[in-house]
């Protein structure tokens, strides 16, 4: 069931409610329509992808309502600091290095080091956020591929049975994305244009932004700097070989094993919202205790299966 609400405050505070309860809600900022979830818990972000229907788990932004938060969550330089003060709250969204201890989890960043942050300038996704107390992760509130919704109805078209809370805050302005701005190079560069002009960043910067290197562009999910796991993983494994450690899906390799042998089941009674929201934990997890080589169990390509086993394959790939 999909509630579909004014933004008045009584319905803020029940969205922030079903935020912290690991539910989604949609809601409005200054450029679309967000879907927002608690970005500090792997569970609820999963839900986000599942509710997309997105094929792989790209980072997502975390949007919060006080620079103070921005750093706790970002190293954030000099320079990263005098824009957020410049454009801040609107649609810039600045991407730098998580902070040690902070709070966005490691599945809405997609395995990354670093974190997007903004500021929305929209007085109903600030006081959702605020409500909250927690940075909100929301991409654009629409299934994947379809175009970013501006009203709530059109949220209610791609997501109603999807989501737990739309809130309708009236037609969101700019209809286009916001500038990401990435500081985790020696100098800035501009990752995706959007409703601050380049030009108007690059004078509060007193210098150019310069172009992502290209293998950031084409494919975000590829890049050396995404986490992957020391050991070898061996995918749609059926059977454990010798020295084999064991990420399972559905208890399906744990029948099989010896007693003393590694094994983590992303979702032991088959639930592929839980194996996501899992993912990276139990990737890291297998790292720590040594193992060399994981036999994977086969996980299902239906929903977030689709994700899950793009990711997977992407740990498999023979690295340079
Ligand atoms: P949006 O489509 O507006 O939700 O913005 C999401 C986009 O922000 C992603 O597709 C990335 O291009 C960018 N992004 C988010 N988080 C990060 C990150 N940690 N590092 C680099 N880029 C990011
Ligand atoms: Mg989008």
């Amino acid at each position: 069931m999909t509630i579909l609400a004014p933004a008045d405050p009584a319905s803020i505070v029940r969205g922030a409610e079903i935020l912290r309860e690991g539910g989604l809600v949609a809601f409005p900022t200054e450029t679309v329509y967000g879907l927002g979830a608690d970005a500090t818990s792997a569970w609820a972000v999963a839900r986000i992808y599942d509710a997309k229907g997105r094929p792989s788990f790209n980072p997502l932004i975390a949007h919060v309502a006080e620079i103070a938060t921005a750093q706790r969550e970002a190293l954030l330089p000099e320079a990263a600091i005098r824009l957020a003060a410049a454009f801040w709250p609107g649609p810039l969204t600045i991407v730098a290095p998580a902070a040690p201890g902070g709070s966005v989890c490691e599945l809405a960043r997609a395995g990354l080091p670093s974190v997007a942050l903004r500021i929305p300038d929209h007085p109903v996704a600030l006081a959702l956020i605020s409500a909250l107390g927690k940075p909100v992760a929301a991409p654009s509130a629409n299934r994947s591929g379809h175009v970013s919704p501006v009203t709530a109805a059109h949220v209610a078209e791609d997501l109603s049975g999807r989501v737990e809370m739309i809130l309708d805050g009236g037609r969101a302005t700019a209809g286009l994305e916001s500038t990401i701005v990435s500081f985790c190079d020696a100098s800035p560069v501009l990752l995706r244009p959007g409703a601050i002009a380049r030009e108007k960043i690059e004078k509060v910067l007193g210098a150019k932004l310069s172009a992502p290197a290209r293998a950031e562009v084409m494919a975000p999910g590829m890049t050396a700097s995404h986490y992957a796991p020391n050991a070898r993983l061996r995918l749609e494994a059926h059977e454990l070989q010798e020295g084999e450690a064991a990420l399972d899906f559905g208890a399906r390799l744990a029948a099989l094993a010896a007693p003393g042998r590694i094994v983590l089941d992303l979702s032991p009674k088959g639930d592929l919202v839980e194996a996501a929201a899992n993912l990276f934990a139990y990737l890291r997890q297998l790292d720590a205790r040594g193992a060399a080589r994981i036999a994977v169990a086969h996980i299902p390509e239906r929903g977030l299966g689709e994700a899950i086993n793009d990711r997977l394959r992407r740990a498999a790939a023979p690295r340079v």
